[in-house]
Parts: C-alpha cells; sequence; structure tokens
C-alpha cells in the first residue's frame, strides 16, 4: 500500500479521495462534462505555469490501465519539441487522447481518432492547440516546397490567405503568423464540425465541446479562443 493511501485511511478520509490519483474510471467519466473538463485542464495549466506537475503516479496508472481506458479529452496539437502536449495540461497515463501532427491540422485519420474517442471512449473535449512560433505555419506563410512537407502546408495555407494583407507579410513578422496560427486553429476547429458528423451531432447533443487553444512559449500559458 501506498503511503499516502496508509495516512489518508488513518485519517478516515474515504478511499475515494485517495484514489484521485488515478485515472478516470466509468464512474468519474460519467461525471463529467465537457466544462468540467475544459476546467481541469486549466487548472492543470495553471500547475505547469508554475513548474507544479502532479506526481505521474505512473506505476499505480499503468496497473490500473488494464481496466480499460476512461480519458478526458482529445487534445490535436503540432509535433513541436516545445510543447509537450500531456505536460502543459498536467494530463498523465489515461487522461487524455493525443493526436499530434504539424500545424495541427485534421485529416481523415485525426478525424477518425476523434471520433473514436469522443463516440466510444467518452471524452467530453476535443481540444485544438496551436502555438506561438509554429515552424509548420511560418513554413506555409513562406510557402515552402519540400519533399511531403509541401502537401501538408497546403493544408495550412488557407489560414495564411485568411489574413488582410497575407500577400505583402512574411514568415519573419511575429504578429502576422501568430494570426495564422489562430485563424488555422478556428478554421480546424470547423472542418473538424463540417467533415464529421458524428462529432457535429455529439457537440449539438451537449455530450462534448470542440475547442480551439493557443500555447505561448513564453510563459508556457494556454489561452482558449
Ligand atoms: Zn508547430
Amino acid at each position: 500500500m501506498r503511503p499516502l493511501f496508509k495516512t489518508l485511511l488513518a485519517l478516515g478520509l474515504s478511499a475515494s479521495f485517495a484514489t484521485a490519483d488515478l485515472q478516470p474510471d466509468a464512474a468519474a467519466q460519467a461525471t463529467l462534462t465537457p466544462d468540467i473538463v475544459l476546467q481541469n485542464l486549466q487548472d492543470g495549466n495553471a500547475r505547469y505555469m508554475k513548474g507544479e506537475l502532479s506526481d505521474p503516479n505512473l506505476l499505480d496508472r499503468i496497473k490500473k490501465a488494464q481496466e480499460g481506458q476512461f480519458p478526458q479529452a482529445y487534445i490535436l496539437s503540432c509535433v513541436d519539441s516545445r510543447v509537450p502536449t500531456e505536460q502543459v495540461f498536467d494530463m498523465r497515463l489515461g487522461d487524455v487522447f493525443v493526436g499530434r501532427v504539424a500545424g495541427n491540422i485534421e485529416n481523415g485519420d485525426q478525424l477518425g481518432s476523434m471520433e473514436y474517442a469522443s463516440a466510444v471512449a467518452g471524452v467530453k473535449l476535443v481540444v485544438v492547440m496551436g502555438h506561438e512560433s509554429c515552424g509548420a505555419v511560418k513554413s506555409a506563410c513562406a510557402d515552402v516546397k519540400l519533399g511531403n512537407v509541401s502537401e501538408l502546408l497546403q493544408k495550412i495555407r488557407p489560414a495564411v490567405r485568411s489574413i488582410d494583407g497575407y500577400a505583402d507579410k512574411t514568415a519573419d513578422d511575429k504578429e502576422f503568423v501568430k494570426s495564422v496560427v489562430k485563424a488555422n486553429v478556428l478554421k480546424t476547429v470547423n472542418d473538424i464540425r463540417e467533415r464529421s458528423e458524428v462529432l457535429a451531432d455529439l457537440e449539438t447533443a451537449g455530450k462534448i465541446k470542440i475547442v480551439g487553444a493557443y500555447y505561448s512559449l513564453q510563459d508556457g500559458s494556454v489561452k482558449f479562443l
């Protein structure tokens, strides 16, 4: 038995409190709503910004994972090494699904993964998170051509073209890049709703929310858009 658990029992506190460090089970997941999960992510990001991540409780969580998964959210984010998605929200083993692709764009495989996460595994929130100084977005702004990268960047180009005066701006313009990152996130959120009837119906029924977010490299903060 873990020392903390023993101490809590000695203090007469409930076992449910003592096991709160574990990932959700079916009963815990059933108590979640999209707004509660959004708050959980915001609270986790506040801990991350202070450098106070929770104890990963890894061995207990690995063991419990055998029983199944009942995560809270699906987070689509960029592959950038400076944006460690689970850590950004202080989420641990079993807490969230994470889909990562350069420029956090959606495609059929991501949509299928989100639909599984939401309709089958019961997540309450789908987050599309872009980040400051995204290399994929900067490359799209510069219309870079490179192997398979070119095709990926074409999916970001509509967000570039949505910004007034884009043809006269460059990838060195931080405010321009920030505007494109946010436009790309919001476009991706809309594309998800338009291209996935499953997710759009779940959102209309209030079972999930689909939201955009922006990660700052300067202080590690996440602002929901
Ligand atoms: Zn990026």
